[in-house]
């Protein structure tokens, strides 16, 4: 089966498995431990924090281990909802993930205000200026890029002007770290990732926060900040992915890839247009809108000629209803029921893509003679 929903998951790469399986048969003991071969696992997960920070661009001491991007927003708006004032509101672009838009409601609930995107998702820098001045912000949150269409946001910009407002900025980095330069990250005061996005394991990510931000009580692991005793194993793994997808990445010769299928697909399936083409996209990426059939119809018969690819967000998937990222984008219900999402990896390779865009042709041909046979009644 050819993969191409890396944006839910990725394969773990094999630096990473390499790291896990050694750090769990020789540095599997706690690192809180007393003993001497426990503390050679902490200076090893010391050592990890300190190699993950710098890949990030931020400073030591607001790296937190979490078990994951989900995690990472919850304990955002968790803990901004006990520090900031009652009254004060917290403003999110329409396109984030559910697990910033349900945190969200959960700690801000009747305070969340969601801002105006243009047909591409993207929230426009310069509306933020009003809205910072005219309400008590406890939150800016704009992710930095959208996990169902590749869309950049321009985070850097908005975390410029929330700086100046002196209003904290949260950042959900998941699809962005390990895809692109991570070195300016440290601009937002909050970010999340996770390392399954880019090779690691699932059950690890990253939260930078300020140090005062404490999430999950109980011993005193993480400085306080997150308790429970920490997944070196996963750490080591995230770090290893994260090393080899800061060096490997060219992204040229990798989006080149994608353009060349999105431009094949124009040729052989007329009208499918693909979503956020004109502007900034992460180079894995396409949000294909279908001409016809409903996306389960085109995941499915691809599957069958052995491909794999997404209808959008795997969170979202059983919460039935159209995508709100199609929809923010002005897409009609029936529409968003048509987006059919890819998204490679950095080991996808150019001949992968072409592949990919003759196993379209294939399933638009067949979804066509299966949608005439049903129109044939027999007397
Ligand atoms: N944010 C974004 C943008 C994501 O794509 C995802 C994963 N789909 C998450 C957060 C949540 O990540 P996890 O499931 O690893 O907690």
């Amino acid at each position: 089966m050819a993969y191409f929903d890396n944006n839910a998951t990725t394969r773990p790469c094999e630096v990473a498995l390499a790291a896990h399986s050694e750090a769990l048969s020789e540095d599997w003991r706690n690192p809180s431990a007393p003993s001497s071969s426990a503390a050679r696992v902490r200076v090893k997960l010391d050592l990890a924090r300190e190699k993950l920070a710098a890949c990030l661009g931020v400073s030591l001491d607001t790296i937190s281990f979490t078990s994951g991007a989900t995690e990472s927003n919850n304990a955002v708006f968790s803990h901004l909802a006990r520090a900031s004032s009652t009254l004060a509101r917290v403003l999110l672009s329409p396109v984030e993930h559910p697990s910033v838009r349900e945190s969200a409601s959960r700690y801000f609930s009747g305070r969340v205000d969601v801002l105006p995107a243009d047909g591409s998702g993207i929230v426009d820098p310069s509306i933020l200026g009003p809205a910072l001045d005219a309400t008590q912000v406890a939150l800016v949150s704009v992710m930095a890029a959208n996990n169902e269409t590749g869309v950049v946001q321009s985070w850097e910009e908005i975390a410029g002007m929330c700086r100046a407002h002196g209003v904290p900025f949260h950042c959900d980095a998941t699809q962005w770290v390990g895809k692109l330069p991570s070195g300016q990250l440290d601009a937002c005061d909050y970010l999340s990732a996770s390392a399954h996005k880019f090779g690691g394991l699932k059950g690890v990510g990253i939260l930078k926060a300020s140090a005062e931000v404490s999430f999950i009580v109980g011993g005193e692991q993480e400085s306080g900040r997150r308790a429970g005793t920490e997944n070196y194993p996963g750490v080591a793994a995230m770090l290893a992915a994260m090393e080899e997808s800061e060096s490997f990445v060219e992204t040229p010769i990798l989006e080149k890839a994608r353009n060349a299928f999105e431009e094949s697909l124009r040729v052989s399936i007329p009208g499918i247009e693909v979503l956020g083409e004109n502007v900034s996209r992460l180079w894995n990426v396409s949000a294909l809108l279908m001409p016809r059939f409903d996306n389960f119809r085109w995941v499915g018969k691809l599957e069958k000629i052995g491909h794999e690819v997404s209808t959008g967000s795997a969170c979202a998937t059983g919460k039935g209803g159209p995508s709100h990222v199609s929809l923010a984008m002005g897409l009609s219900p029936e529409q968003a029921r048509r987006v059919v999402r890819v998204s490679g990896s950095r080991e996808t390779t150019p001949a992968e893509w072409s592949a990919l865009a003759d196993a379209f042709r294939l399933a638009h041909e067949e979804l066509q003679d299966d949608s005439l046979s049903s129109e044939i009644i027999s007397i």
